[in-house]
């Protein structure tokens, strides 16, 4: 049995009445560990646990970490995350609520990384947050679930990070033969590794992620999703980190759910009038969610990036 839930399919009034197209939501915000993460990753563990694994490691202290733990709750696995120095009391809260152990390890995630996959033992599988085939296959169970409520969007929008999610999307639209449905990926200005890439041609290394859209601070995107956003038709767009945590903020009041920065760069795109949406009549967004932010954090990030963008 799947370790996610078939989350709500709504079409939104005040989305669409801003954006000026149909815009359906998604409400990947309600999976029981806060993302869609757990599509992906609960198919993974499944599927190491089936192969005899014993534990899961995971070195995000995101919601892939976050995803890992409660699949391994659920499984009845040992699963230990280390996550760098810089993880939030409110990420290593969470981790331990799920009873994962958790290893604080070193300034960077690159550090904390390296440990991680140190301990991956012989009965160990180790979770990677975006670039592991199982994973996109678990991601591409939102599609199925889209298209099963008998919903065809004419545009579907996500953020992309490291690329898991995309790729899973796109494996999902290829699979029930409509890879024709495009997709818009967002990204924050400061987590640009997706745009980046397409304009080198291949996956580049961003010198830092300068971001408060933590969940999509990747510095590379995977290969497959270089193949994806080439070989699928795309659109790209950027919005700024206020844009950002003023559509979760919005949200939080038009559907009385939390959601990460990194989901508001998504949900951003239609709190203004678009015309990169209003092409279409139907638009599906991914609310990806996110289970890091609180209220307070918003209502800060929010201060300081406005008083900042006042100079
Ligand atoms: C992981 C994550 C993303 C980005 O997904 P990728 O597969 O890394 O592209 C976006 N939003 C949230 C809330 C996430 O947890």
């Amino acid at each position: 049995m799947p370790l996610h839930i078939n989350t709500p399919l709504i079409e939104s009034a005040p989305l669409s009445a801003i954006a000026g197209c149909s815009i359906w939501l998604k409400m990947d915000a309600l999976q029981p560990p806060g993302s869609f993460k757990i599509r992906g990753v609960g198919h993974a563990c499944e599927e190491y646990h089936r192969r005899g694994a014993r534990r899961l490691v995971s070195s995000s202290g995101g919601n892939a970490g976050l995803a890992a733990a409660y699949a391994g709750r659920r499984l009845d696995l040992a699963v230990t995350v280390v996550v760098p120095e810089s993880t939030t009391a409110r990420a290593i809260e969470l981790l331990r609520a799920e009873r994962a152990e958790v290893v604080v390890h070193g300034a960077s995630w690159q550090e904390a990384n390296a440990l991680a996959q140190s301990l991956v033992g012989s009965d160990d599988a180790f979770i990677h947050p975006f670039d592991d085939p199982l994973l996109w296959t678990g991601h591409a169970s939102l599609v199925d679930e889209v298209l099963d409520a008998g919903l065809t969007p004419d545009a579907i929008v996500l953020s992309v990070g490291g690329g898991g999610l995309l790729s899973g999307v796109v494996e999902g639209l290829r699979r029930r033969g409509v890879p024709g449905i495009p997709l818009i990926a967002v990204e924050t200005s400061g987590a640009a590794s997706l745009h980046r890439a397409l304009e080198a041609g291949e996956p580049v290394e961003l010198n830092a992620i300068d971001s408060i859209a933590t969940s999509l601070g990747a510095k590379r995107i995977c290969t497959q999703a270089m193949e994806c956003a080439t070989g699928h038709p795309l659109h790209r767009a950027l919005v700024s980190d206020l844009q950002a945590v003023q559509a979760c903020e919005r949200f939080l009041d038009d559907h009385r759910v939390l959601v990460e920065p990194a989901c508001g760069a998504s949900l951003a795109l239609a709190y203004q009038p678009s015309p990169q949406l209003q092409a279409y009549d139907k638009v599906l967004i991914v609310v990806c969610g996110g289970a890091t932010a609180t209220l307070a954090q918003l209502g800060e990030w929010r201060a300081k990036l406005f008083a900042m963008s006042l100079g």
